[in-house]
Formats: structure tokens, C-alpha cells, sequence
């Protein structure tokens, strides 16, 4: 009898997960996601520059074997193993992934919610993309110093926008300071003025108001975080403070094993790995793993994916490769420029080739592990969700 496993969320994670699991033939598989195409996250500041599409069809990066539903989950029903939609439809399950990633926080500030624009999902980007084509002129103020804020100021400069970029703190923190002059040189080239130590303290319809009690005008788009849908949550189920999915190691939720979690909505042990794509797949293969072990009688495995830096754009001729150690802590080496940039071009290509490849040969994804590095950031954190079961088996 055919086993059947629901995909909630057809990003990064949820991808990797169904084209996994459609390798057997025991399983069927269903991808619920709201949205008709497959969005390919790690371009929408291209998006809203007009630089790329960030669109795929779902046929290009899922298997056949998956079956695709364009819905809303509203609500999980983890008694009856049934998901509700938005349209009033419902679909039951046997094992869920929950793999419904993140979108943009404006972080309780006044009036970012109302007036601020954004490229953390493909329908703001595309907001974006039309209040710029709308004003040809208009500068634009980018706030948050992080991956997402860099990239999206470098790739509006370079297509001629007038860009500040408010930073609320360091810029870039994650990289170290040989990049971090690199990424600084690089924006002045772009013309984009960087004001490091100012928050914004209210955004206006025109303008931002800095906590320093500057006001700068022009449009907002705001890069401050991801924050993570509050499904799980609403659902009754246990998730950390912030609403990702609280699961075991092995990514099983805490109150019934049947619910898998990957990507940036989940916490294994409390902890969640950086909100990234470069977690999100490895992750979306381990929870696929751990439903064909649960299905099979054996104990899953436990998270152990590597992380190998982080790569920020800077426009199409830029980017930075930071490196870091395997449990995702940045070191001494960095690739910057030109060749950066083609390292960029390179691993955001490969992302999409390697679910393709996937869909095509499921199982065939091997991910660099290691066990040692998931040991350290766990002893990093400050505190481990304690009294975590241990990874179980379904009955
Ligand atoms: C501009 C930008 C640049 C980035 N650059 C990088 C980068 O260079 N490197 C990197 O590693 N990361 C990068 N990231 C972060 C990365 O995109 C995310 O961490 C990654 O997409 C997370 O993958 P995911 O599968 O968990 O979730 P997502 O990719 O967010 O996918 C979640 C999916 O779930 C669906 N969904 C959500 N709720 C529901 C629901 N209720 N019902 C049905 N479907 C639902 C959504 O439609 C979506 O398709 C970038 C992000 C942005 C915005």
C-alpha cells in the first residue's frame, strides 16, 4: 500500500524534500504551495531591479511523480493527518514536511508595515519592481546591513537608482573585516551612501525617519530579517519563540513525529540553522530521509549539514565570498570582484540545477556532513530547548 507524504511549501527545503521522497515507489507525493511557479528566492533583489525573472515552472525543478497543488495551507490537523486550504478544500496525509519558509519582519517599527516595500518574496519584489518603473527618479533608502539589504542597494545602484543604505549597526556583520572594506569600497563605486550606526525610527510615505532625527526622502525597502509564517503555530503545534517549527535533531516535530520540518521555519533543538538556502536544501534532504526511515522501521539520522560561507552580490560584476567554517563562523579568507561574483553567478545556478537533478535522479543529492560542526553550534547556543525527546520511529 502506497504511503503518502505531503510537502507543505515548494521552496529551497520543500523542493529538495518531494523530489527525494518520489524516489520510492512505495510513496506518493503531494506539494502544496500558494503560488503558481517555483520562485527562486536568492534573485528577488534582481527581481526588483529587472535584472531577472525568478520564476520557474514547477515542472522544471519538481519530478514527475509529484503532484502539485497551488494552495494556502490554512491549518494543520495533526489528529485526522489532514492540511485545510484556503479554498475551503483539505488534504490528508500520512507524513507532512513542513518546509514553509520566511518572508520580511518590519520589526515593529512605525510605519514600516504601512509604507515600506520589500524584496523578501516575489510578490513584494515585484511591488517594488513597479513603484520604481513608476519613478524613474525617486531615490531610494534600503534598510538593514545585512546579505539582503547589500544586495538589494548594490543591484538598484547599478541600475543608476540614487541608494542609501541604513544599516542600524555594522555593516555585513557576518563577514570579517578584509571583506567587509571590500563590500564598502565596492558600494562607494555604486554610488551608494552607506550610514552605518543609524536605525530607522519611522517610516513615512516618502520618507524615513533615522533615529538620530535625520530624514531621508525617498522610497523604503526594508531588509532587516525573515521572519517565519505562524501556521505551525496557529496549528497547535510546538514551535520556538520566533513560530519555526520546534523538532528534534532529526527534524521530527516534538509532538508527533509524523510532522517533519526543513528549511527557515524550522528549529531543530531550539537552535535553527541561518535562514538560508544553503540550509534549506540539505535540510530538505534530511527530512525527506527521515520520513523513508520512519517508514521503514530505522532510527533517522541527525541534522549534520556543513555550511561553507556566504556569498553577497554587488551588483552583476561584484560579490563577496565569505568563507567559514564548516559550523557556519566566518574566517580569514575571502574572494571578492569579478571572481566573486562569477563564484556567485556559479553557486546560484547550481542551487536550481541541483533540485533539477534531483527531480531527476532522486537520492542522488550527497551534501557535505559533518557531525562535530552541529555539535559545536549547539554548544555555542545559549540555550537548548532541554528535555527533547530522542529521535523515535513511528508506529
Ligand atoms: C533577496 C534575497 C536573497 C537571498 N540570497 C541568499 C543567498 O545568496 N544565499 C542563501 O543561502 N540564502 C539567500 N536568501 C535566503 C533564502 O532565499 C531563504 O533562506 C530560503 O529561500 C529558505 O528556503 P525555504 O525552502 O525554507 O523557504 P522559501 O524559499 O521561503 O519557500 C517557502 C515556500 O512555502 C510556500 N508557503 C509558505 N506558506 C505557505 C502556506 N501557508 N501554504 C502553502 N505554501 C506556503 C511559499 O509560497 C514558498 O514557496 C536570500 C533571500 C532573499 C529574499
Amino acid at each position: 500500500m502506497s504511503t503518502h507524504v505531503l510537502v507543505l511549501g515548494g521552496g529551497y527545503a520543500g523542493v529538495m524534500a518531494a523530489n527525494r521522497l518520489a524516489g520510492r515507489d512505495d510513496v506518493t507525493v503531494t506539494l502544496v504551495d500558494a503560488r503558481p511557479r517555483f520562485v527562486e528566492r536568492v534573485r528577488l533583489h534582481q527581481v526588483a531591479a529587472g535584472t531577472h525573472g525568478g520564476l520557474h515552472d514547477w515542472a522544471e525543478v519538481l519530478g514527475e511523480r509529484v503532484r502539485v497543488v497551488v494552495g494556502e495551507a490554512t491549518h494543520v490537523d495533526t489528529a485526522h493527518r489532514r492540511v485545510g486550504l484556503a479554498d475551503g478544500t483539505a488534504l490528508t496525509y500520512d507524513h507532512l514536511v513542513y518546509a514553509v519558509g520566511s518572508h520580511a519582519t518590519d520589526g515593529g517599527v512605525p510605519g514600516a508595515a504601512e509604507h515600506a516595500l520589500a524584496v523578501s518574496t516575489f510578490e513584494a519584489a515585484t511591488r517594488l519592481r513597479a513603484a520604481l518603473d513608476a519613478e524613474p527618479a525617486v531615490p531610494v533608502v534600503v534598510v538593514g546591513g545585512g546579505p539582503t539589504g547589500i544586495e538589494t542597494a548594490a543591484e538598484l545602484a547599478e541600475t543608476g537608482r540614487a541608494v542609501t543604505l541604513v544599516c542600524g549597526g555594522v555593516l555585513a556583520p557576518y563577514v570579517r573585516p578584509h571583506a567587509r572594506r571590500a563590500i564598502t569600497r565596492r558600494l562607494a563605486r555604486l554610488g551608494v551612501t552607506v550610514l552605518e550606526q543609524p536605525r530607522a525610527a519611522e517610516v513615512r510615505s516618502r520618507s524615513v525617519l533615522l533615529d538620530d532625527g535625520r530624514v531621508l526622502d525617498g522610497l523604503t525597502v526594508w531588509a532587516t530579517g525573515f521572519a517565519v509564517p505562524d501556521l505551525a503555530r496557529r496549528s497547535g503545534l510546538t514551535t520556538d519563540a520566533a513560530g519555526r517549527l520546534l523538532t528534534d535533531e532529526t527534524l521530527a516535530s516534538i509532538d508527533d513525529d509524523r510532522v517533519v520540518g526543513a528549511g527557515d521555519a524550522v528549529a531543530p533543538s531550539g537552535v535553527p540553522q541561518r535562514a538560508s538556502c544553503q540550509a534549506a536544501v540539505p535540510l530538505g534532504a534530511r527530512a525527506a530521509d527521515t520520513v523513508l526511515a520512519h517508514l521503514d522501521g530505522r532510527v533517522p539520522e541527525p541534522v549534520d549539514n556543513v555550511f561553507l560561507g556566504q556569498c553577497i552580490a554587488l551588483g552583476r560584476r561584484a560579490a563577496i565570498f565569505q568563507a567559514s567554517r564548516p559550523d557556519d563562523t566566518a574566517v580569514a579568507l575571502h574572494v571578492s570582484g569579478r571572481a566573486g561574483a562569477a563564484l556567485k553567478e556559479g553557486v546560484t545556478r547550481q542551487i536550481v540545477a541541483g533540485l533539477t537533478r534531483e527531480a531527476r535522479r532522486p537520492g542522488s543529492t550527497r551534501l557535505p556532513s559533518s557531525a562535530s560542526a552541529r555539535a559545536r553550534t549547539l554548544a555555542r547556543a545559549d540555550r537548548v530547548t532541554s528535555a527533547l525527546p530522542q529521535a523515535r520511529v513511528s508506529a
